[in-house]
Formats: structure tokens, C-alpha cells, sequence
């Protein structure tokens, strides 16, 4: 039911594009507050615009109040100072949706670079770990929350060409798996979504701003919209408080 969503807070971690904006546009929508939060605090004001119209068009009462908050995950000093940059009237964080993340480069091990590797890393599993790490002891305190972890096929399995990126998508799911098993007797929900393909930016950059490449990856398939990932985040959020749908799998009909 929707309305478990009203009034709510909601803070997401690379919601300038792709799975991270279509989600805040869809929490605005069902009359959630949001802190938005991504490296392009430019492209970040405009999904906050799109998430007022959204909100507005919904024509909900609750929720409407969307803040912007510049953040590189991967940056220690920045993730210290996110809690007091968060406006007071949003600091009861409902919902985090740990999203995100990226893959850089399609190398063999003994080519990928350091810098790489530390990238992705520090984003993907030092970033995401990190910002939950602010919060839990709150949500545990207050006996609610709810962690939304962005996980990917790629925690599920290994593919050549991919070795960082599977690896950091593995730790997210132990990692995910562990906090769901220690917040056991607690109210607090940890959900794992894990996508298959999703067109955005996320194959673009995975072949550094080669489009075509990109584009070749989804031949002889449809893959997923990321509006497909904010539906299931959404409708994780929004189960009743004694549902944690603890890990939701979701691929394009045609890919196994
Ligand atoms: P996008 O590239 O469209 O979105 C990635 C988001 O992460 C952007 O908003 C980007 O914003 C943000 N981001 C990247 N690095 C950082 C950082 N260091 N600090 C803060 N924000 C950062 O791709 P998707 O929407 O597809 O990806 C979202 C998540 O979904 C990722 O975790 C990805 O691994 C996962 N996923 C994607 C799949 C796909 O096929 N697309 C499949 C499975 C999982 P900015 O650049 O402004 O910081």
C-alpha cells in the first residue's frame, strides 16, 4: 500500500541518473521527503525539479521537501560531514538506498589499473558501507529504518572482463546479507535489489564514453528501464513494517 510511504524520508546515494533518479522521482511521487545526494550537484538540481513536478502532478498532502546534497561516497572527509549538512527537518532518515556505483573498463586482471580497482572499490563497497555506517546506530536508536542496497547480477555471479566490478557487487551482497542477519531482532528492514541490464549511463561508462560499445551490449535484447529497478525499490519500501523482502533478483525477459 502506498500510503505506508507518505511522509516519509528518504536519502539516496547517486541520485543524479539512471536507477537513483527514477527512484526519487517515484518516492516523490508517493509523497516522500528526499535527500538527494551525487558528485553533480548541477544534474542533482534537476532531478529535485523533477521530483517537485512529480510531486505536485501526484497531488499528495505529505513528503514534497527535496534537499541536494553534493556527495563523493568515495571521499571519507565528505561522507563525515554528510549528517550535519542534512536540513533539520530531514534528519530522521525512513529509508537509505544505497545506489551508488558504477563499473569502469572491461580489462583482464593483469591490465586493470590500481586506480581502477581503488575506484571502484571505494565507491562501491567503502562508500556503501560507509554511509550505512552513519546511520544504523540511529535507525537502531529510533527502532526503525530501512537499508536498500544496490546490488547487481554481478554479486550473484562472475563474468570475464568484469572481475573488480563482481567482486565489489559480492562484498555489497555478504555485506548486505550480514547486516540483514545482526538487525534480526530489531524493526529494521535490509532489502538486496539486483538488477540484470538496466540501460543508462552505467555502459557508457563501463566502456569510458564509448557509446557504441555500449549499445552492443544490449543486442538481441530489451533490456531493463531504470523506472523497472525504482518500482522494486519502491515497492520494497513500501511493504508492511513486518515485510522485508530481503532480496529481489530482476532481469530483462531475454537475459538469463
Ligand atoms: P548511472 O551511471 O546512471 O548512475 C550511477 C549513479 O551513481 C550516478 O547518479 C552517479 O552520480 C553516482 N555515483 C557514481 N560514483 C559516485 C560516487 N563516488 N559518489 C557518489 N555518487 C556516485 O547507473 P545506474 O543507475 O545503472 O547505476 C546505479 C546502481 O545500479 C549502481 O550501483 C550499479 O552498479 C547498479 N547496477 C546497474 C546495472 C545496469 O545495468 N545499469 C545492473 C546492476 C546493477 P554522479 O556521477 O553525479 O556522482
Amino acid at each position: 500500500n502506498a500510503s505506508r510511504l507518505l511522509g516519509k524520508t528518504v536519502l539516496i546515494t547517486g541520485a543524479s541518473s539512471g536507477i537513483g533518479a527514477a527512484t526519487a522521482i517515484l518516492f516523490a511521487k508517493g509523497g516522500c521527503n528526499l535527500i538527494l545526494t551525487a558528485r553533480r550537484a548541477d544534474v542533482l538540481k534537476k532531478v529535485a525539479d523533477a521530483c517537485t513536478a512529480a510531486h505536485k502532478e501526484a497531488g499528495v498532502q505529505q513528503g514534497g521537501v527535496f534537499s541536494t546534497i553534493q556527495l563523493d561516497v568515495s571521499d571519507k572527509s565528505q561522507i563525515a560531514g554528510l549528517l550535519d549538512r542534512i536540513p533539520a527537518e530531514l534528519r530522521n532518515v525512513d529509508v537509505l538506498v544505497n545506489n551508488a556505483g558504477y563499473v569502469l573498463g572491461v580489462e583482464r586482471v593483469g591490465d586493470i589499473s590500481s586506480s581502477d580497482i581503488e575506484g571502484m572499490f571505494s565507491t562501491n563497497v567503502f562508500g556503501l558501507i560507509a554511509v550505512t555506517q552513519l546511520f544504523i546506530n540511529d535507525f537502531k536508536q529510533r527502532k526503525t529504518g530501512h537499508v536498500i542496497n544496490i546490488g547487481s547480477i554481478a554479486g550473484r555471479e562472475a563474468y570475464a572482463g568484469g572481475s573488480i566490478y563482481c567482486a565489489t557487487k559480492h562484498a555489497v551482497s555478504a555485506f548486505t546479507g550480514a547486516l540483514m542477519r545482526e538487525l534480526v531482532d530489531t524493526p529494521i528492514r535490509v532489502t538486496e535489489i539486483q538488477p540484470g541490464m538496466v540501460e543508462t549511463e552505467f555502459s557508457v561508462i563501463r566502456f569510458r564514453g564509448d557509446k557504441s560499445a555500449a549499445d552492443k551490449v544490449y543486442e538481441g535484447l530489451q533490456p531493463l528501464v531504470a523506472e523497472d529497478i525504482a518500482e522494486e525499490i519502491v515497492w520494497a519500501a513500501s511493504r508492511p513494517p513486518h515485510v522485508n523482502l530481503a532480496e529481489v533478483f530482476v532481469l530483462p525477459v531475454n537475459q538469463a
